[in-house]
């Protein structure tokens, strides 16, 4: 007789369920031999199958103890039973066990890249079995679409392919035609000569002539067990030319049966990749839903973090103060050379070349000045009638305050569908849809609030040179007509006296005069409102008194007699109109400070740092501008970061639940693999990996997704994406990656309870 391989000792099994025990073992007693061909019968439901399960190392056992190999295995442990099914099993499940989406060939491959098989080696011995069970020509079908007697031709060629040293086969032929229902008992037999091979039969009559041993289960209980075929030759020669019993080496080589050993080399992850991508793969409909939700989730996710990113700087609960700068813009710079020297030419090209720089102004002051325009709706005019004068009187009311004065600086010839860049005096570039508006003019208003006088505007008509391309409200003025407008009391102080007579009066209570240029003056011809009562015509002294370096007063004047003129029209009351050649003569281009606008508020500290290694101080005009908190901002701050963290709570939980749920779907086919021997740490690697897969292409979907929006302009997803920088990448990548980590840590740990169970 040969070797004893599996020794039942008073085996016992009970099913609980809720309304009733099953016995469906008691107290077995059997030893099995190499060389056995048993055959286990028996009426439905007596416990052939739950014999087989133990014998499998399927199921576990109430009572009693099962040797295997003359070893107890009372002490094995979850990996050691795994072991046992990956090395020393080949098992035929009555329910065929298939993995359903898988094709016939990779149903096969699975059972030996399970117990570690390379699989170039896989197929080529995959292909042998499939051939010998008759199923040569389906190797890509999927498992679903056979019939249940190819199906189980295929399970008993999966257990055959794993050439272990047990093969149990629970009703091999249940759904097979006699007469391959009888060739596959004769393989069986065949095999049973260097192996142990137990089969549970309906159908003893067909296994008869070739089974070595007979027995009966009735309820649980053994009640017949004798050899049969006694006469016969067990260890009977093998047939040479039958490969049926043997399997191919990687070799190519004809190896007899016994691959029982752990000694073959494992690649996990190249292992588990092939299941993941297989999964992948065969389903891409259940792929996809894995897809659609995590992206759902990406997406969610990305909106909360760059929500979260935007409230980050306390900025956004700040109140706006226009003390500083009258304008309100959140990406302006001001910026000035460390060394306190004058910005040139060369200074400009430099820093529109700083990354997220769009625009350089170099008429810094004229960038806080207001503009006006009638067709734009700006201002109206009030008319009132002045009994006293006896004439009608016209004031005006500004409408609006957002229009700001910007040089022709930040603009280029490539920005111009018609016409030319504006070049001197009340020459105007703006956007129209077509080039009828070229030559024309426009009256507009100007108020310098930071620098003039409450109440004080100068009106100038604007020439049209030139039309933009792109639609913008701004329009762009020439350098001359922004630095004279904010000509700045910094500049220097002017003053006319009205007459000679006048002489020892304080200068310092004549007003100051800011000068602009009127064309039609010349030399030292200059004019004044006539709304400046006290102001004769004729000639008359004027005095200039510039600042030094230090912003302080230089005693002297500067006297000159000039020409006055009086003005029925003129702006308001504090201008002094003189010539081109009088106001060059006066006025010094300070540059001391150039605007600087960026692409986003989020890219401040960056340009700013950027600015200061490369010598020039900045400043930006939101934060020199915003020191108060606002006690309501400070609030609604708080309640987006607050609503930001509980949404990206809120995902977790979603992506837990609904995803670990998603992830059922798997549970069938882990069976299927843990039956089949796969290890429970395998089975988590697939799981992962596909998981991961799935993750990764909804994190590079999202990505793409988030930037065509931005590219299209959707502006609160432009706004958030200034923020996104590395950083914020890599949080949200981490973030995703954790969270799916997290649901199949979670799933993993239903799947281990339900595999265990
Ligand atoms: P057979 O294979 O001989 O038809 P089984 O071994 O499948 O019989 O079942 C033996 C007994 O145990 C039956 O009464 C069956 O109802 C019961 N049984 C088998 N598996 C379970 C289970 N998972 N839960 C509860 N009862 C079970
Ligand atoms: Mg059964």
């Amino acid at each position: 007789m040969g070797k004893v391989r599996i020794r039942l000792e008073g085996i016992s099994k009970s099913y609980y369920a809720k309304t009733a025990v099953t016995q469906a073992l008691r107290k077995i007693n059997l030893t099995f031999q190499m060389g056995e061909f048993v055959a286990i019968t028996g009426e439905s439901g007596s416990g052939k199958s739950t014999l087989l399960n133990i014998i499998g190392g399927m199921d576990t056992f109430d009572e009693g103890e099962m040797y295997v190999d003359d070893q107890p295995t009372f002490q094995y442990d979850d990996k050691d039973w795994e072991e046992y099914r990956r090395y020393k099993i080949g098992y035929v499940f009555q329910d065929y066990s298939l993995i359903g989406h898988y094709s016939v060939l990779d149903n096969i491959k699975s059972g030996l890249l399970v117990m570690g098989e390379n699989e170039e080696n896989a197929e080529r011995i995959s292909a042998h079995y499939l051939k010998l069970v008759g199923l040569e020509g389906y190797e890509l079908h999927k498992a679903t679409e056979l019939s249940s007697g190819q199906k189980q031709r295929l399970s008993i060629a999966r257990a055959l392919a794993k050439n272990t040293g047990i093969i149990v086969a629970d009703e091999p032929t249940g759904n097979l035609d006699s007469e391959t229902g009888e060739q596959i008992i004769a393989l069986l037999k065949e095999l049973s000569k260097e192996r142990l091979v137990i089969m549970v039969t309906h159908n003893y009559e067909q296994a008869a002539a070739y089974v070595t041993r007979k027995i009966r289960i009735h309820d649980g209980e053994v009640v017949v067990d004798v050899p049969v075929n006694e006469g016969e030759e067990t260890q009977g020669k093998l047939a040479e030319d039958s490969p049926a019993h043997k399997s191919i080496t990687p070799d190519g080589a004809i190896e007899a049966a016994g691959a029982e050993t752990t000694g073959r080399s494992l690649k996990p992850l190249k292992t588990a990749w092939f299941f993941a991508k297989k999964n992948a793969f065969t389903q891409l409909g259940r792929a996809s839903l894995f897809i659609i939700f995590l992206t759902i989730i990406a997406v969610a996710s990305f909106l909360l973090l760059g929500e979260l990113f935007l409230y980050e700087d306390d900025i956004v609960t700040k109140l706006y103060s226009n003390k500083a700068f009258y304008q309100e813009c959140d990406t302006r710079l001001v910026v000035k050379k460390a060394d306190g020297t004058s910005l040139t030419e060369e200074d400009y090209e430099k820093l529109r070349d700083v990354s997220n720089v769009l625009v350089v102004d170099s008429c810094d002051y004229a960038n806080d000045i207001n503009y006006y325009i009638e067709e734009d709706v700006d201002f109206e005019y009030l008319y009132s009638f002045n009994w006293h004068d006896r004439e009608e009187k016209k004031t005006i009311k500004f409408l609006s305050d957002t229009k700001f004065m910007r040089s022709a600086d930040c603009i280029t010839e490539e920005d111009l569908a018609y016409g030319r860049l504006p070049e001197a005096g009340n020459e105007v570039v703006l956007y129209a849809e077509d080039d009828s508006l070229l030559g024309r003019t426009r009256q507009c208003y100007f108020k310098a609030n930071n620098i003039w006088d409450d109440g004080e505007y100068y009106d100038a008509d604007l020439k049209i040179v030139g039309i933009l391309k792109e639609e913008t409200e701004q329009i762009y003025f020439t350098t001359e007509f922004c630095e004279m407008l904010s000509m700045h009391i910094d500049s220097g102080v002017y003053r006319i006296c009205y007459d000679y007579n006048y002489e020892k009066m304080d200068y310092n209570q004549m007003p100051e005069l800011v000068p602009v240029i009127a064309d039609d003056l010349t030399g030292n011809q200059v004019r004044v409102s006539s709304s400046i009562e006290s102001a004769v015509s004729g000639e008359v002294l004027f005095r200039f008194q510039g600042y030094d370096e230090n912003g302080e007063l230089i005693e002297e004047y500067i006297e000159e007699t000039v020409e006055v003129q009086k003005n029925t029209t003129s702006h308001s009351k504090d201008f002094l109109e003189v010539s081109r050649e009088f106001y060059e003569k006066y006025y010094s281009a300070g540059h001391e400070q150039a605007s600087v606008y960026i692409t986003s508020y989020a890219k401040t500290d960056e340009v700013m740092g950027a600015l200061k290694r490369m010598g020039y101080d900045a400043l930006s005009t939101i934060r020199v501008s915003s020191a108060d908190y606002d006690e309501k901002l400070v609030y609604d701050r708080l309640k987006v970061m607050a609503i930001c963290f509980g949404g990206l709570l809120a995902l977790i939980m979603a992506e837990v639940l609904i995803l670990r749920s998603l992830m059922k779907i798997r549970m069938k086919d882990y069976f299927v693999l843990k039956f089949i021997g796969m290890e429970m740490k395998m089975i988590r690697k697939i799981s992962y990996l596909e998981i991961g897969v799935y993750c990764l292409v909804a994190l590079i979907l999202t990505i793409a997704l988030m930037w065509g929006l931005r590219l299209a302009g959707i502006p609160i997803i432009a706004e958030m994406m200034w923020y996104y920088e590395a950083r914020g990448y890599l949080i949200f990548v981490v973030y995703n990656l954790s969270l799916s980590a997290v649901t199949v840590a979670a799933f993993n740990r239903l799947l281990k309870g339900r595999l265990n169970a």
